[in-house]
């Protein structure tokens, strides 16, 4: 409103005398074009808003955020910085669900994507379908969340193959990163089911790309950490969407057990194959408190009890068949197949028949009962590892048994399952370890305010294990602070990255606060 802008323009006055000579090259909103100068919000709300994230750890102030109206408003913003004698750093913010200050610039602007949503009017999402499932496609607004890409496409009886375990994070943040979850091993991570993207490049140009158009930055976008441009569409691969799943635990007392029969469920993983299973995780059940026993019958929960203090840690293979009407009737008898032979403790197989959306959305329900808790606005001090295949043991045994369990400070959930880098593409800027199987390592820990540097020695712990040992691991979601550690993150790939760095963003203002250019 105009109200409100005034006021903003009020604020802007007094702290843009700040700012100048805090800094020595400044800029000010008098150089911008008035378009641009009206949609950077300087008010001390919305400033703070946007000097914080999911990790509560970092914290940023920008010197403004930016509504963009459009997505030339965008390349607005970009040129403008570009124009100056020392540009400004330009973070898009998706939902911010980064943990370490990932969507924050200090001294730059931060854009508010999701007022992209009025611009789209509606249309944020759209569903294309000649009626064959492997032609159809959704063309989705980077901003848009992937909760909303899944209602979307079921009303077409579609969706999305490749998932994230949380629904409530944006497609641009998701595809600058890799988008993983128990669907991975079979369609490979959220960015191998893009046909095209449009991006707004740090030189403030919005090109189209695919694997056959402008190839050089399709592939530097996905897993590129925001380093290249700004992600204001995707077209994402749809299939036919089931109805339902049948969602079931295995517990198992012995680790070599465990990632033996992960690895086997994972090695079925043709896209048509209707052995496969539909989604392969695994997770810890610690002797240390919170133990959640949710999932589980009421009267199986004290037998679970005895075996996790028994052995003080139970690895929990996650396996879900999907199901639809034409597949109802064999469905258990699939399940029954993919868990034949397997290792896990007899009789401690548990199973619930849940619909698809439910499924996919389940962490939404552990959200919503967290911030009812006042949980969920904390420190999430949290360190997510991709791990070689061949050294998973040494992991498991210096790791979680030689430290998290020593250690006893665990609060949150440890997730543990394979993937093949098959179906991954080495051509992207996502970075996974050399092996055919690799496994994401997640700590997912949750931290009251006083507590969070015991978790960060913890993890500093882990990756010293990892170093020491010679575990060479990829961290995903990386939070690298040197040049040393990013090279050694990137490996082979650090020149081409660098070089796509010089080539689409030469004055490096895109994503600082990943800190690898900045
Ligand atoms: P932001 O935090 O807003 O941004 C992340 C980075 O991308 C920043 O550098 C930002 O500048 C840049 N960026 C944002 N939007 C764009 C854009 N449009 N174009 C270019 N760059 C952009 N990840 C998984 O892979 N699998 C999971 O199962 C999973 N589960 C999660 C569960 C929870 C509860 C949380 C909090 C996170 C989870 N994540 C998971 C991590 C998540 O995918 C990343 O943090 C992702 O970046 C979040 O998206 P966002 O929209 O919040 O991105």
């Amino acid at each position: 409103s105009y109200f409100r802008f005034s006021k903003a323009l009020v604020m802007l006055g007094l702290t843009f005398i700040v700012f100048t000579q805090a800094r020595s090259q400044p800029w000010s909103l008098l150089q911008a074009p008035r378009d641009l100068a009206l949609k950077l919000i300087r008010d001390p709300v919305t400033l703070s808003l946007a000097s914080t994230d999911f990790g509560h750890i970092v914290h940023d102030n920008p010197f403004a955020i930016y509504a963009p109206s459009s997505i030339s408003d965008i390349s607005l913003l970009i040129n403008f910085s570009n124009s100056l004698p020392i540009p400004f750093t330009i973070a898009p913010r998706g939902q911010a669900h980064s943990v370490n200050g990932q969507a924050m610039t200090s001294d730059g602007v931060v854009v508010n994507m999701t007022e992209l949503n009025a611009f789209r009017n509606g249309a944020g999402i759209v569903v294309v379908s000649d009626g064959t499932a492997s032609a159809s496609y959704a063309d989705v607004g980077g901003e848009q969340i992937w909760i909303d890409v899944l209602h979307a496409t079921l009303k077409s009886g579609l969706t999305p193959l490749s998932w994230t375990d949380y629904l409530f994070l944006s497609v641009g943040g998701t595809l600058s990163n890799a988008g993983i979850s128990g669907q991975t091993f079979r369609f490979g991570p959220q960015i191998s089911n893009v046909h095209e993207l449009d991006v707004v490049t740090g030189k403030g140009d919005l090109v189209t790309c695919s694997a056959e158009k402008n190839s050089e930055l399709f592939y530097a976008v996905l897993g590129g950490l925001g380093q290249f441009g700004i992600i204001t569409r995707a077209r994402i691969a749809l299939g036919p969407a089931p109805t339902r799943v049948k969602w079931v635990r295995l517990l198992y007392n012995d680790f070599s057990a465990f990632s033996g029969d992960q690895e086997h469920l994972i090695s079925l993983n043709g896209r048509n194959e209707s052995n496969a299973a539909d989604y392969i995780e695994g997770f810890l059940m610690l002797n240390q408190p919170p133990l959640d026993l949710s999932f589980f019958p009421a009267p199986d929960q004290p037998r679970i009890t005895s075996l996790v203090t028994q052995y003080g840690i139970i690895y929990v293979i996650e396996l879900v068949k999907y199901y639809d009407n034409s597949t109802q009737e064999h469905v258990d008898e699939d399940v029954a197949l993919l868990v034949e032979g397997l290792k896990f403790v007899p009789t401690f197989m548990f199973e619930k028949d849940v619909s698809y959306e439910e499924f996919l959305n389940r962490v939404h329900a552990d959200e919503l009962f967290l911030r009812s808790q006042g949980l969920w606005d904390i420190p999430h001090p949290w360190l997510n590892l991709f791990v070689p295949g061949s050294r998973i043991s040494d992991f498991d045994i210096g790791v979680f048994k030689g430290i998290i369990l020593t250690q006893n400070i665990t609060a949150g959930l440890v997730i543990v399952y394979p993937m093949n880098r098959s179906k991954w593409n080495d051509k992207m800027s996502a970075v996974t370890p050399n092996e055919d199987v690799f496994y994401i390592v997640s700590f997912l820990h949750s931290s009251g305010f006083d507590k969070v540097e015991e978790f960060q020695v913890q993890n500093q712990q882990i990756l010293g294990f990892c170093e020491d040992s010679g575990i060479g691991i990829k961290q995903y979601l990386p939070q690298n602070k040197t040049r040393k550690e990013w090279m050694e993150q990137f490996g082979s790939k650090w020149k081409i990255f660098q070089q796509r760095k010089d080539q689409f963003d030469p004055n490096r203002i895109l994503s600082p606060g990943q800190g690898i250019f900045n």
